[in-house]
């Protein structure tokens, strides 16, 4: 291979199109200074893709390649510049056998790349060249001024001649794209590693809550249905009972009704009885009285007949029936002021009653509206202790649920009731209580670490392990008290949160716990930040650069890195059920204490109708009494009267008598007489009535007063079975509120459509057993995240494409390092190979241009094949020196040459470009560079510009740059025998 023609138009000073054609062989490039030879040069560094505008010998930007225009020229648009390379011998091993690579510039600084006039990239050209001795780094092409560059740079930067000489550079080249490889796949790696991470902290809690949830959906729909089932069939013969009770009640209630008016009138009958028989005692006395009276009186009447008798004897007397009269007059004079009295006391009677009537009425309205009252009340009552028993129910289920371990992980109840196992404490979130509004929170933070199990030591915790290893239980994580680690916020951010809006405060300070697990709780705690919303907590993350964890106060999470965590959580966690159950113990406790608020009232009012009732009673018994009394009045007024009347005509009679005889008188008294007699007997006989009436009457209030007796014992009676039966009606009511509550609030379902759509198909025993079961197993498997059920299904699908590329890295990791190792170890062999026999080239080519002396190359670190350094030891004929530095700027230069002709000697190139590399030396040493020239025709095509004669005739073609037109470079072919 060779390069068969440069063409060159409109770079730098060639703004004019030349073709430079080339043969394999010695060209030499002669030209005044100044006439563009070195822009040659530059031509072909920069087809070759230099990128370097001051290697090009530019200053500002790439566009100074351009021709810029001269005093008889404009400036031009468009530089561009073709190699033409002749590979018959596929020394490329590319399908032809001539390659044209072309590169281009416009003055917008687009930059144009072909090969054999298909567009390309730049690295399409670099592909094409590696390694194959041409290119902008190759040491065939050596710019002017550059040859002692060999000599005087570091060991270091040699280094890259050897390299391209080994041939290395490919492998270099893929070592890089390997190490950049292998960069991204380590950075993929550590992103994903990451990732996996936080998913490995999130995966088990998560597959634990989804397992728990699965169970517990599969057992809430048994339950469902079983448990609809019983409740519609329960209802069913609850509805039976209720309707058959109040059927019950109501038949109680009118019997009660009947029962009472019997009761009342029994009552009334028994009082009229008393009455009536007291009226007859009243009326027997009477009699009584009135027959002692008449007796008396006949008495008197006869003694009377006998004086008169007595008297008819002697003679009439007038003087003592005067007598007589005057007495009688006395006598009718006390009896109407008897009279007079009695008319009084009967008006103040029947005054009393008016007043007592009044007093009754008002007595008897208050009464009503104190039974009102006391109804009201029982009726509150009644509701209270309906309410009462609900909180009790709830309490004791809240009570027995919390007991047997609320939602806490089988496992972690296993570990916490085995008296065997020694220094366990309690799970994480029995040791923390908290304000029921962060909750959530503490939910969505702890999430399954709320199970996690505080242990005394890692001894505790290994002995909990065993203990579930060998009875072949499920997983428990353990937090030894010896071993955890606080976390916390650094102070910094501590004082950035402070001022941040929304920010409630980092979490471990806002709960309440024994003070031994400080470190336990700020390990879990001590580094999350409470947040009151999801704004604020996104604010707040950026600010903090994501460092660390956030949660809201409706339990988003934050994580660290930014991740955002959401979604619905379920609160009932034991310190919310422990909340529940205090709210509900203080509840029932208020209303325990309305209630006995109430029942006082009630107890007090109670008092007040029984001591009304008295009242009234006893009001109504002092008008019966003085009711009786003015009958007896009245009584004792008309007896008076008839006494008085008597009187009158008495007085009337013994008047007439003054005047008439004895024998009126007599005959006056006879009436008398048998008048008396007359009264005597009919009062005999009236008594005689009224006593058996006494009798008859005492007869009816005996009877009366069993009656009384047995119908105020059938009223209790009926009372007990009233209230037996309103007690059961009662509690078929709650119990079938709580039915229906049930119904509504755990399956949102009515009555009617639990009994359409559920029958109960198995015994009702069985069906309740199943029940109790099912809700055991609910409540051992506690509060779960029904939503992780999803969330494992992505977050695990996730984590097993991200484990599946973290394994793929991981073997691309290998698969490159592996590569690495390769080619350093191809590297380290082609570089030392070649290394080696440059060593011994160059010491040969040294001697021969220096007719004498000797040059040794070393390593600087053998050790290091790839990076070490590449040192020059050389000795001129004669001469002993210790540093090369110390050479004259000619042996620098033929130093340097030799070492390139020790390179292109064990390493073919196809062309080399030489830019006056010998225009330091002397005539002699010239000659001898141009005989070793020589020695390279016909095997490496050599381009030489220089000024040196002796040079030139070594050339088997020379070509003249010239400038004959001012600031364009013109090409003129020289006839080598001119
Ligand atoms: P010497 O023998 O002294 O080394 P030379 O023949 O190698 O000289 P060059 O260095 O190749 O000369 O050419 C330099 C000439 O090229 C200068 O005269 C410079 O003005 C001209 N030149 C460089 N860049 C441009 C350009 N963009 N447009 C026009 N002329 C340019």
């Amino acid at each position: 291979m060779y390069l068969k023609e440069i063409k060159i138009a409109g770079f730098k000073s060639f703004a004019d199109k030349i073709n430079l054609t080339l043969d394999n062989n010695i060209t030499c490039i002669v030209g005044p200074n100044g006439s563009g030879k070195s822009n040659i040069v530059d031509a072909v560094k920069w087809v070759l893709g230099e990128q370097s505008v001051k290697t090009l010998r530019g200053d500002g930007s790439m566009t100074d390649v351009i021709f810029s225009g001269s005093k008889s020229r404009n400036p031009l648009n468009l530089a561009s510049v073709t190699l033409v390379f002749d590979n018959s011998d596929s020394y490329l091993k590319v399908p032809y056998t001539e390659i044209a690579v072309t590169r281009k510039i416009y003055r917008s600084l687009e930059n144009e790349y072909f090969i054999n006039g298909e567009k390309c990239r730049l690295k399409d050209i670099n592909d094409l060249f590696l390694d194959s001795g041409i290119g902008k780094y190759a040491f065939n092409i050596i710019s002017q001024g550059e040859i002692a560059n060999i000599i005087n740079s570091s060991p270091y930067d040699r280094r890259v001649l050897f390299e391209e000489a080994a041939g290395v550079l490919k492998y270099k080249k893929r070592k890089e794209e390997a190490l950049r490889k292998l960069d991204r796949t380590n950075e993929n790696m550590i992103r994903i590693k990451d990732i996996i991470a936080e998913l490995d902290t999130q995966i088990e809690p998560l597959r634990i809550q989804k397992d728990a949830a699965v169970k517990y959906l599969d057992y809430e729909d048994k339950l469902k249905n079983i448990e609809i089932a019983l409740i519609a069939s329960d209802l069913d013969s609850l509805n039976k009972t209720f309707h058959d009770t109040k059927e019950k009640i109501d038949k109680f209630k009118e019997q009660i009704a009947e029962e009472m008016s019997k009761f009342a009138s029994s009552d009334v009958t028994l009082e009229k009885i008393k009455k009536d028989l007291n009226d007859v005692n009243i009326r027997i006395s009477n009699y009584n009285d009135s027959y002692i009276e008449v007796s008396n009186e006949l008495e008197r009447v006869n003694g009377e007949l006998n004086i008169l008798k007595e008297r008819s004897k002697y003679d009439s007397n007038d003087i003592k029936v005067h007598d007589n009269i005057i007495k009688l007059k006395e006598d009718k004079l006390i009896l109407n002021n008897r009279l007079l009295s009695l008319k009084d006391e009967i008006n103040i009677i029947n005054d009393k009653i008016v007043n007592l009537d009044s007093t009754l009425k008002t007595k008897k309205n208050d009464f009503e509206n104190k039974l009102s009252v006391q109804s009201n009340l029982e009726k509150e009552i009644s509701v209270k202790e309906k309410n009462l028993n609900n909180f009790i129910y709830k309490i004791k289920s809240l009570t027995d649920y919390i007991e047997q371990g609320a939602g806490v992980n089988i496992n972690v109840k296993r570990v916490l009731s085995n008296p065997k196992l020694s220094g366990i404490h309690n799970t994480i979130e029995n040791l923390i209580d908290l304000d029921d509004s962060y909750s959530i929170s503490l939910s969505a933070v702890l999430g399954g670490a709320k199970d996690y199990v505080v242990v005394e030591d890692t001894r505790s915790a290994k002995e909990a392990i065993n203990y579930l290893k060998e009875n072949n239980f499920g997983r428990v994580t353990f937090f030894p008290l010896d071993v955890i680690k606080e976390r916390f916020i650094d102070d910094d951010t501590k004082y950035l949160l402070n001022n941040e809006k929304g920010f409630i405060g980092i979490f471990s300070n806002l709960v309440s716990y024994d003070d031994k697990y400080s470190k336990i709780i700020k390990n879990l705690l001590g580094n999350v930040i409470l947040v009151d919303n999801i704004d604020n907590a996104n604010l707040i993350s950026k600010h903090i650069n994501n460092r660390y964890r956030i949660v809201t106060l409706s339990g988003e999470v934050i994580n660290i890195g930014g991740s955002i965590t959401g979604g619905k959580i379920k609160t009932s966690s034991v310190v919310a059920e422990r909340h529940e159950l205090n709210n509900l113990v203080s509840s029932k406790k208020s209303l325990e204490e309305e209630i006995a608020l109430l029942n006082n009232q009630l107890i007090d009012i109670s008092d007040n109708v029984d001591k009304f009732k008295e009242e009234v009673f006893s009001l109504e018994k002092d008008k019966m009494l003085l009711e009786e009394e003015k009958v007896f009045k009245n009584k004792q007024y008309e007896d008076c009267k008839l006494e008085h009347d008597l009187k009158e005509k008495e007085i009337n009679n013994l008047n007439s008598l003054e005047n008439n005889a004895i024998k009126a008188a007599e005959d006056n008294l006879m009436n008398k007489y048998y008048e008396i007699m007359a009264k005597k007997d009919s009062l005999e006989k009236k008594s005689k009535v009224a006593i058996e009436e006494k009798e008859k009457l005492q007869a009816l209030l005996e009877e009366q007063e069993a009656n009384y007796k047995l119908s105020n014992a059938n009223l209790r009676h009926l009372e007990n079975d009233l209230k037996e039966c309103e007690i059961i009606n009662s509690k078929t009511s709650v119990r079938m509120d709580n039915l229906l509550n049930t119904l509504s609030e755990n399956y949102q379902m009515t009555f009617e459509k639990a009994r359409a759509n559920y029958i109960l198909d198995i015994d009702e025993d069985i069906a309740r057993a199943q029940v109790s079961d099912y809700k055991n197993e609910l409540r051992k498997i506690g509060s779960v995240n029904i939503g992780a059920i999803e969330e494992f299904d992505r977050v695990n699908t996730r984590y097993q494409f991200l484990k599946k590329q973290s394994s793929d890295l991981e073997e691309a990791e290998v698969t490159l390092l592996n590569i690495i190792d390769e080619l350093d170890t191809v590297m380290k062999e082609e570089f030392y190979k070649a290394f080696k026999l440059i060593e011994v080239e160059f010491d040969k080519v040294f001697k021969e241009l220096f007719n004498g002396g000797s040059a040794k190359i070393k390593l600087t670190d053998p050790d290091d094949l790839l990076g070490t350094g590449i040192l020059i030891n050389v000795s001129p004929p004669g001469k002993k020196l210790s540093s090369i530095s110390l050479l004259s700027g000619g042996e620098k230069t033929l130093a340097a040459i030799s070492l390139l002709f020790a390179i292109l000697n064990i390493k073919k190139v196809p062309f080399c470009l030489f830019d006056e590399v010998e225009a330091a030396l002397d005539e002699v040493n010239v000659d001898r560079v141009g005989a070793y020239f020589k020695k390279y025709s016909g095997r490496t095509q050599l381009i030489v510009i220089t000024h040196k004669k002796k040079t030139m005739e070594y050339a088997n073609t020379l070509y003249g740059i010239t400038m004959q037109e001012s600031g364009v470079s013109k090409l003129v072919s020289v006839k080598l025998d001119n």
